[in-house]
């Protein structure tokens, strides 16, 4: 990438485009996510009994969002049946990713639901990226189960999601399911006695 255009890219991701509230542009956007990242999340989404979410930051590399880094925020409701994320503490995440020069990529959720059936986006789910879409984030939507289904969806705006890596298998359109389960590696300090 040259760097006129690499500077180009990171003036895009520090001011989203924004046109009365609505996207101006309903170009697809197009998601390279690793599968290591994906069986990660599953592995952080599904451990417990509640629904749970995350945020996901990303750049843009030749025309990909990537999806680079979990962003853990507050909840101010979290049940079996609900995740509601804490507004200030959204927003710290999103200050420290245009800091850096990312962008929202994507939202993480889990449904505590087995089967293909659990990872259908709720009305709730849907409303929430149209307020995303409608400021002109390219946040695309996940949600796990915990039998290792993923759905993508976004509320309505084009996009392409390439899985790339092993361990997760494409069902059909948007939907993957995951082959393996990451085993927890321990956080050692190296040189540590
Ligand atoms: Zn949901």
């Amino acid at each position: 990438m040259k760097s006129s255009e690499r500077s180009k890219n990171l003036r895009v991701l520090k001011t989203p485009s924004r046109s009365n509230g609505v996207c101006p542009t309903q170009t697809t956007s197009r998601h390279a996510i690793s599968s290591l990242f994906l069986l990660d999340q599953w592995r952080r989404l599904t451990c417990g009994k509640t629904e749970q979410l995350i945020a996901v930051g990303g750049v843009r590399l030749e025309g990909w969002w990537t999806h680079q880094i979990a962003v853990f925020v507050d909840y101010d409701v979290v049940s079996a049946g609900e995740v509601r994320a804490n507004f200030a503490s959204s927003h710290r995440g999103l200050v420290q990713l245009s800091r850096h020069a990312h962008a929202l990529t994507g939202i993480f959720h889990s449904h505590p639901g087995f089967g293909r059936g659990a990872v259908e986006p709720s009305s709730t789910d849907l409303a929430t990226h149209a307020r995303f879409e409608r400021a002109g984030y390219p946040t695309l939507g996940a949600i796990f189960n915990k039998d290792g289904f993923v759905k993508f969806f976004t509320a309505g705006a084009p996009f392409e999601v390439q899985v790339i890596g092993g361990g997760v298998q494409e069902v059909e359109a948007n939907v993957y399911r995951m082959l393996t389960r990451l085993r927890r590696v321990p956080l050692r300090t190296f040189g540590d006695a």
